[in-house]
């Protein structure tokens, strides 16, 4: 008791604030105990709403990275480290965070919009009755959002009077500020403690966790989402040996650029070669694929169909790859280099390494 009266010294618990106080689910990735760039980029959205945030860790290492890892932008990080958590099933976490957002008043829920977030936000939304705001690109205000619709045409400026927001964010949307992020929070706080009573929810037998795809982290690759480079697939490779032969290679070459200390590319695809079984459907980029913003996107034999560029168009520099000119992806593209993909990939390749 002692020491968490410590801890609590100068802090004051959320419900205290008069305005607003937001609750923020991250994650953390196993391997390295350490948060995803998605969750720093979920907190860095939750600071645009100026009111004190207070972070939802789940899982077996939880505690760990909750102590070591958490930013100090976060007033406050509750964890816990039951197992049920550990594959972030919604059917457990949903209930949980609603019993959090209710007992303790929080106005503002804001969650990354990755595979976790679109599996949790409508269960928290639905078993709250509210409205949830997905996938959003700006904060205005406390109550003013901004999101893309009709695959990132039009950016639609949305206002919620709902007492409770539920947000999930774009993480492209809001880069992560290395210096805030790096501070450790002080504060972290087990749950359930006396404080915070909740109920883990008991066994579920409807689902169960089966195994995940890791297709893109293995061998060190880096994640979509975080990746500074993207070395991406069309279906100008023609077959699933020649994707392998011509894209892996190109994307494991930029390991060797100093500037990228080791790090390789990680690798995208559109929609026709994840349907031809090329590769894996995690690695899709588009309107109904993953939607990424790296420094660098390099798209190999890929026409530009309007919903593969909403997925990939705010990267900051676009190289487009194509036998063919006037395709559409040549709009948007920064440089275009015009040869056959079998010609120019294994050269680049040779020439990065
Ligand atoms: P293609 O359009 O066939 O283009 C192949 C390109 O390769 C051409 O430009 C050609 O000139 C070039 N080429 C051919 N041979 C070579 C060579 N040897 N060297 C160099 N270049 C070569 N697509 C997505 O990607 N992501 C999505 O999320 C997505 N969602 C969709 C949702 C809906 C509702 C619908 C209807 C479609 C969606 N699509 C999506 C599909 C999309 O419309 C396109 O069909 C798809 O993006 C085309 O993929 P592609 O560029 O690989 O193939």
């Amino acid at each position: 008791a002692a020491t968490r009266r410590t801890l609590f010294r100068n802090i004051p618990t959320t419900h205290t604030y008069r305005y607003g106080s937001t609750l923020a689910f991250i994650e953390y990735n196993a391997k390295q105990n350490v948060l995803t760039p998605a969750s720093r980029s979920c907190l860095q959205a939750a600071k645009k709403l100026n009111q004190p945030i207070t972070a939802l860790l789940l899982g077996s290492n939880s505690d760990k990275v909750a102590i070591k890892d958490t930013p100090n932008i976060v007033s406050k990080v509750l964890y816990n480290t039951d197992l049920k958590f550990d594959h972030q099933s919604p059917e457990y976490i949903s209930p949980l965070i609603c019993d959090i957002l209710n007992k303790q008043n929080f106005t503002h829920f804001v969650i990354a919009a990755n595979s976790v977030g679109k599996n949790i936000l409508p269960r928290v939304a639905a078993l709250l009755d509210l409205q949830p705001i997905s996938d959003i690109v700006d904060i205005e205000s406390d109550k003013q959002f901004v999101r893309p619709i009709y695959a990132g045409n039009i950016l639609a400026t949305v206002q919620s009077e709902q007492p409770k927001k539920l947000i999930s964010i774009r993480t492209s949307a809001f880069p992560i500020d290395e210096e805030e992020t790096q501070a450790k929070v002080d504060n972290a706080v087990s749950i359930p403690t006396q404080e915070y009573q909740f109920e883990i929810p008991s066994d579920i037998k409807s689902t169960q966790y089966v195994g995940s795809s890791t297709v893109q982290n293995e061998d060190g690759r880096p994640d979509l989402n975080s990746a500074k480079v993207i070395v991406s697939g069309g279906r100008g490779l023609k077959t699933k040996e020649n994707f392998e032969k011509l894209i892996v290679p190109l994307a494991d070459a930029f390991k060797k650029v100093p500037k990228y200390n080791g790090v390789a590319a990680a690798i995208g695809a559109t929609r026709a070669v994840v349907d031809a079984g090329f590769v894996d459907n995690s690695l899709q980029i588009g309107q109904t694929g993953k939607v990424v913003a790296p420094d660098l996107y390099i798209a190999c034999g890929i026409s530009g169909a309007i919903q593969h560029l909403a997925g990939m168009k705010n990267s900051k520099v676009i190289v487009a790859i194509n036998k063919e000119e006037d395709q559409p992806i040549e709009e948007i593209a920064d440089f275009t280099l015009i040869g056959d993909v079998n010609d120019v990939l294994p050269e680049l390749t040779e020439k990065l390494g």
